[in-house]
């Protein structure tokens, strides 16, 4: 069993945005937003904040109050699309339930929705002709390629079906020529399905949900989950157990997350130079 080390592999992609930063002496931008006191955005807010600073991004974090209105909101976004300086515009999802977030999304000029959620992104990764992809399905990817684990002609499966993972997720392995099945909570005989995948990603939001007897011998194993239990943080796969069974594993943490990550830090790259019309 081959242990997929995201920390070291996003340790490479944030040396070559750095780089790239320095090489072409850019000035690159990143706006975070922040509404209320959720304490697990608060961590991922910090942890792009202090990436950025590494990495040579300037970033702008703007934390408002949980009684933000949506007019107040849509106003920052309107002034971080027509600030040159931001090149990428983040909205921490989840928002306060008052907040409408795909009238948020829909707001962010597409040029630097660096987290590729506006419906124009979403399209273009539908038809395979994109600029952005969304940051966790793209790390992902990036892992797989790293570890030269090739997804053409191999049984993928996929659970969980969110706008954020698992569809976008799905898509990417249908573009590199995966034979892909998508399963959800109303999936039957789940089991049945996971055993049969050659790679299987789980981004369920369950702990330890994924048990040895749903995966295949040999099976490469992707967990996107990220639970608690008494604070530890723990995947959505029982790690314990499945990697006995699995060729290549991601562990949480230091697998799927800090991948994430450092493909925002991509993302918000690729963004300054389309603007900049920098190649
Ligand atoms: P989500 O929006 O809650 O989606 C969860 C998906 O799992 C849904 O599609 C749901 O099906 C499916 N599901 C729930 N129970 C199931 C069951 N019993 N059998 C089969 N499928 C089931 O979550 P998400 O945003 O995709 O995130 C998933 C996990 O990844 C969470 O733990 C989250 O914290 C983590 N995450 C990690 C990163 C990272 O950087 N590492 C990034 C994003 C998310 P239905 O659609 O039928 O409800």
């Amino acid at each position: 069993m081959t242990l997929i080390d995201g920390k070291a592999v996003s340790t490479l992609v944030k040396g070559r945005v750095a780089d790239e930063i320095k090489e072409k002496n850019l000035s690159v931008g990143l706006a975070v937003i922040l509404v209320g006191e959720n304490p697990a955005s608060k961590i991922y807010v910090a942890n792009k904040k202090k990436a950025c600073e590494a990495i040579g991004i300037n970033s702008y974090e703007y934390i408002l109050p949980e009684d933000t209105t949506e007019q107040e909101l849509l106003a920052l976004v309107e002034t971080l699309n027509n600030d040159s300086k931001v090149n990428g515009i983040l909205c921490q999802l989840p928002l306060p339930k008052h907040l409408d977030e795909k009238t948020v999304i829909n707001a962010i000029s597409p040029e630097k929705d660096v987290d590729a959620f506006h419906p124009v992104n979403v399209g273009k990764i539908m038809i395979g002709d994109y600029d952005f992809l969304p940051c966790t399905p793209a790390g992902i990817m990036e892992m797989l390629k790293h570890y030269n684990i090739d997804v053409t002609g191999k049984r993928c499966v996929v659970i969980g079906r969110s706008n954020i993972v698992g569809k976008p997720m799905a898509m990417l392995l249908l573009h590199s020529n995966g034979t892909v099945t998508v399963c959800h909570s109303k999936t039957e005989n789940l089991a049945d399905i996971t055993r049969n995948a050659d790679i299987l990603v789980a981004a369920v939001g369950k702990a330890k949900f994924v048990t040895e007897d749903m995966v295949k011998d040999g099976a490469v194993v992707i967990d996107v989950g990220m639970n608690r239990i008494d604070g530890k943080l723990c995947g959505d796969v029982d790690f314990e157990s499945v990697s006995k069974k699995a060729s290549f594993i991601t562990p949480v943490p230091g697998g799927v997350g800090p991948m994430t990550i450092a493909m925002l830090m991509k993302n918000t790259l690729t963004a300054a130079k389309k603007q900049n019309k920098v190649e």
